[in-house]
């Protein structure tokens, strides 16, 4: 069985995508959803069963590898689930729904829920380890984008621009947040929450990161006037590269982010960037071991 890049067999049919999904769900065989039982799944393989059903012998409920899913009770078949995984994972900008749409032959509507699904299955639940560390360089940038339909009249700067803010750790994972501001307090939090004061923190010469600066370790501020032409370690280039990414994949994919999916996104270029290592399908395979125990409620 073929199981790496575009003509993977799993891609190809029905049956070899559930066989492919079942090991990387239940890489030691399957675990019954309902109680946790390891042993003594039975496969029903009666004419009349559909296919892919199991049955466990401690509480008799049956089940599939999509029961407690994000793909679970879909109309679309788990072939076109795994290759748009595959798509959006090793699409550096990106894949929107339209093209998605056209290159699964799924209706837009379908393309759609299955974008959204695959984007919370990229979703980390909860950061439990923060950035950075002793020796170790957070970059922490904020960059605007779009206009939220707040604009009022005589609003200044930034004030109607959807606002999003990113730490990466040199070398590491990359987080980004959309906030409703950038002020101190906004800035402080996030650090707060997912940077280590251990760290030395990089950042611009942006006023709000004066005073949560100097709670770190080390604090160096890069003037954006200057930047081309510092060399060695005070650069913010790591966060600046992120979001041109992220930006020429909400012009060039994605085209109109409302602020309420925005978040989602973000999420989406975290994801790729922190599997940046790894290669298409493994990739792949890491946002398909994040569809379990997770819901979205609504239908295809
Ligand atoms: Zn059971």
């Amino acid at each position: 069985m073929k199981t790496t890049g575009l003509l993977a067999d799993q891609f190809k049919s029905e049956e070899a995508a559930r066989q492919y999904l079942e090991s990387i769900r239940w890489p030691n065989g399957p675990v019954c959803p309902h109680c946790g039982n390891t042993e003594k799944i039975y496969r029903l393989e009666g004419k009349a069963t559909r296919k892919g059903v199991l049955k466990c012998a401690k509480c008799r409920k049956q089940f599939t590898v999509t029961v407690d899913t994000l793909f679970a009770d879909s109309h679309i078949s788990l072939d076109k689930w795994l290759y748009a995984t595959y798509l959006i994972c090793s699409s550096k900008k990106g894949m929107s729904s339209h093209q998605l749409h056209r290159m699964l032959d799924v209706t837009y509507k379908s393309a759609w829920f299955m974008t959204h699904r695959i984007r919370e299955a990229m979703k980390t639940p909860e950061y439990l380890t923060k950035l950075g560390g002793e020796g170790k360089f957070v970059e922490a940038d904020e960059t605007y984008w779009g206009n939220n339909d707040k604009q009022r009249k005589g609003a200044r700067g930034a004030d109607h621009k959807m606002k999003v803010v990113v730490l990466v750790e040199r070398g590491g994972e990359a987080r980004s947040f959309h906030v409703k501001d950038v002020t101190a307090k906004t800035l402080r939090d996030v650090l707060n929450e997912q940077a280590s004061k251990e760290s030395h923190l990089m950042t611009d010469e942006h006023k709000s990161y004066n005073k949560v600066g100097k709670e770190f370790a080390d604090h160096s501020i890069v003037k954006h006037s200057m930047k081309q032409y510092v060399k060695g370690i005070a650069h913010i280039n790591t966060a600046e590269n992120f979001f041109s990414l992220l930006k020429r994949g909400l012009v060039g994919t994605f085209h109109h982010v409302g602020e309420q999916h925005l978040q989602k996104y973000t999420t989406e270029f975290d994801f790729r960037y922190n599997h940046r290592k790894e290669n298409d399908s493994l990739r792949t395979d890491a946002a398909l071991k994040g569809i379990e125990g997770k819901r979205l409620y609504y239908r295809d």
